[in-house]
């Protein structure tokens, strides 16, 4: 596979590199950048003809729930494993016609996440590539109460949780170590778990190799967590100078998701009860200057939306729009660019293999008429998307 005639975009030198052709082998890497003369194509390789598009990495979304229920009161925990996937797949398949051709899941439902990671690699199924938590472990009365957590106490009962999760897949975990602002009443500031509850959790990701990320409202949890090996922190609703520094010290990632406080015709749309709405627009204002906060003190931020990041709000999909917020709230062009590519794949642990246009990486990209390093807005044009050397959305 050729792809001819594209302006390719460099995310991490901030870069264009002209009238440049890329070679994609069968097994979806990109084997060669040059220009016209030198990527030649062999016989009956398919070219694609970008016509001078910009051409841009696969977009990495990193904080989606697939198979979340809206409004969540309605969450069944005894759902059929079966329909918790079809819903989860729907959205999977939406996210990645927008462009996002990995995404990270935080909690889902059944390990619906498992499943279509599974179903992907087999064949069975398009959709971005997951990157999946499973459930996530939650305290009886925590935060993930009544959304089909995996629920656990003490340091071996969250130890054991862990574990289970990992020996059924997961590529990372998930804690919520605060409250939240889904249901009337609670308090994404207040403390949920114990030190040896975040502590046995930290200690079976080290032991498999991986990494916990935190839902975390407020600075006290977030201290917390920091002091016990947490590496990846979502959220931040109320955060001070004082808890950022400790954050930038430990050079930990940060997904504001501020899609969550700012994304009200959407959440009218799909039903949201009154007291969860409200819940989230009196968040709105010091969520952003919490995050204003991360972005000047420099903090390696990704983008997260926490809804499904497909999901059209105000007429873009939700990864674009957290995008555009986190720009606005000052996070520089190319780090805004970052943020979605080369910053989440390092979250991933796949800096070597994604988030960027290199030799050697999977050819996954979108591609679109405007520069998106002069202007993030361009990315709202995207019509050409390929995963792995696939063409999905062709031009
Ligand atoms: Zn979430």
């Amino acid at each position: 596979m050729i792809l001819a005639n594209a302006n390719v975009v460099d995310v991490v030198g901030g870069e264009v590199r002209w009238d440049s052709a890329i070679k994609i082998d069968g097994a979806g890497s990109i084997t060669q950048i040059g220009n016209s003369t030198s990527v030649r194509s062999d016989a009956h390789e398919e070219v694609i003809d970008l016509a001078g598009r910009f051409l841009f990495p696969g977009l990495i979304s990193c904080h989606t729930h697939l198979s979340v229920v809206f409004p969540f009161s309605q969450t069944d925990p005894l759902e059929n494993p079966a329909v918790t996937a079809f819903r989860a797949a729907q959205r999977a398949r939406e996210a990645l016609l927008c462009g996002i051709t990995t995404l990270r899941s935080v909690h889902e439902q059944n390990q619906v996440d498992f499943a279509l990671r599974d179903a992907a690699r087999g064949g069975w199924f398009e959709g971005p590539r997951i990157f999946g938590a499973g459930r996530a472990l939650s305290r009886p009365e925590g935060h993930g109460q009544g959304s089909a957590c995996s629920y656990a106490e003490e340091y071996e009962g969250f130890y054991q949780a862990a574990l289970n999760e990992l020996s059924d897949g997961a590529d990372h975990l998930k804690i919520f170590i605060t409250g939240g602002l889904a249901r009337a009443g609670e308090k994404p500031e207040s403390p949920e778990m114990s030190d040896d509850e975040i502590r046995g959790v930290v200690q079976a990701a080290t032991e498999h190799d991986t990494y916990v990320v935190a839902h975390a409202g407020g600075s006290e949890a977030i201290q917390q967590a920091l002091r016990l090996g947490v590496r990846s922190f979502e959220h931040g609703y109320v955060m001070d100078q004082e808890t950022v520094d400790a954050m930038a010290a430990k050079d930990v990632f940060y997904s504001p998701t501020l899609c969550v406080t700012r994304s009200e015709s959407w959440m009218r749309a799909r039903g949201f009860e009154e007291a969860s709405i409200q819940n989230c627009l009196a968040a709105s204002e010091r969520h952003l200057e919490s995050a204003k906060l991360a972005i000047r003190t420099g903090l390696k931020m990704t983008n997260g939306t926490d809804y499904p990041p497909g999901d059209l709000v105000d007429g873009v999909p939700a990864a674009l729009h957290e995008l555009f917020l986190m720009h606005e709230a000052g996070l520089s062009t190319i780090l805004s660019l970052q943020s979605i590519t080369s910053t989440a794949a390092a979250l991933l642990n796949q800096t070597n293999q994604l988030g960027q246009i290199r030799e050697g990486f999977m050819g996954d990209f979108v591609a679109m008429e405007g520069n998106p390093l002069e202007d993030p807005q361009h990315l709202r044009d995207i019509d050409f998307v390929m995963q792995g050397g696939k063409t999905i959305v062709n031009i």
